[in-house]
């Protein structure tokens, strides 16, 4: 397993990324991606450069892992059993 990644991280069956399981506040366990992403937000603007949106780096403090089911790109074939890696 890679250094970088937090402790209980295994590959997912389907894609072979690097995940978690972890549990959420509702008390469910989720597959999360081990490894951190960065995430944008559309930001407000009331004279956009030729009609382009902007955006802006979401909570740059912070360290932002997406749901695996969202990532996966084989999500469909496995999200019944909630069990990719
Ligand atoms: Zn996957």
């Amino acid at each position: 397993m890679p250094r970088d990644l937090p402790p209980g991280a295994v590959q997912c069956r389907s894609c072979a990324r690097w995940i978690v399981y972890a549990r959420t506040e509702s008390g469910a366990l989720a597959p999360i991606d081990a490894r951190p992403a960065t995430v944008y937000v559309f930001v407000e603007d009331e004279s956009p450069l030729r009609g382009e949106p902007r955006v802006q780096r979401a909570a740059a403090d912070q360290q932002i892992h997406i749901s695996h089911f969202a990532s996966c790109p084989n999500a469909g074939a496995w999200r019944a059993t909630g069990r990719p890696g």
